[in-house]
């Protein structure tokens, strides 16, 4: 449990400092807690997963009081929040978010968002990914993820979960008030890629763009997809521990 008056709440994202998301995130928590501190990356990063630099040095770059950016990754944020800028006391929460779109179903594998979150557990803190759904083409509803990010983030913070567990909060793309609703969900399956895009650019050369267009796979009863769809909130807890059980023993049985 986190006793959010007291916290020390660490705020990232992956759509970079500048992000209206970010800003959303940043004020619920300045509403939950008085000791809240931004590091987000200076550019956008979205789609970097859980990548790391390794290759050359990283910038911090302080805006304000407890608020930075980094020419890095999510991950490079959240590393460098903890392990040196808040070296002298550890933030009790991670909050990355709030990303302009879904981390839904394989999304998750592909986030930056939810690999700020991924950081945060694997240096043994609690971490929250919030992700605002939207349709392409058309406005993000900021209000509908600011209107109900506080409740959400109270009610997990009043709850415990395993140390190699975080939670991917998605919110739906309908207005605050017509959210139907809270579903606690497994991860389901969308995958990206399905609409590349050839064409030629203006100097002559062949490009390939991969499209936002998405198979989705229904047999996956209670999955993320499902609830934000007709506009519930989506809550799903995610491991780090990535091995599959019933594979691995049957593996043991072939390789014994
Ligand atoms: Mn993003």
């Amino acid at each position: 449990m986190v006793d959010l008056k007291r916290a020390r709440i660490l705020v990232s994202n992956d759509d970079g400092i500048h992000s209206p998301g970010l800003a959303a995130l940043e004020k619920v928590a300045r509403s939950l807690s008085s000791d809240v501190w931004v590091v987000a990356p200076e550019s956008e990063q979205s789609a970097s997963g859980h990548s790391l630099t390794l290759t050359v040095p990283l910038r911090i770059r302080k805006i304000a009081a407890r608020r930075f950016a980094v020419n890095g990754t999510p991950t490079d944020c959240v590393l460098l929040a903890i392990r040196h800028l808040l070296n002298e006391q550890r933030p009790d929460l991670v909050l990355s978010g709030i990303n302009a779109g879904g981390n839904l179903g394989e999304d998750i594998t592909y986030s930056g968002t939810v690999a700020a979150a991924m950081e945060g557990t694997l240096l043994g803190i609690r971490a929250i990914a919030l992700s605002q759904a939207r349709t392409n083409g058309k406005a993000t509803r900021w209000r509908t993820a600011a209107h109900h990010t506080a409740g959400v983030i109270k009610r997990l913070s009043a709850t415990d979960w395993p140390r190699n567990v975080l939670i991917n909060v998605n919110f739906p793309d309908v207005p605050a008030k017509e959210v139907a609703g809270i579903a606690v969900t497994c991860q389901g399956r969308h995958k990206i890629g399905e609409m590349l895009t050839k064409g030629v650019d203006p100097r002559g050369n062949p490009y390939v763009w991969i499209g936002a267009e998405r198979d989705e796979d229904p047999s996956f009863p209670g999955s993320d997809l499902e609830a934000v769809h007709p506009g519930k909130i989506s809550i799903t807890p995610l491991c780090l521990d990535l091995t599959h059980d019933r594979t691995m023993t049957e593996l043991k049985k072939v390789f014994q």
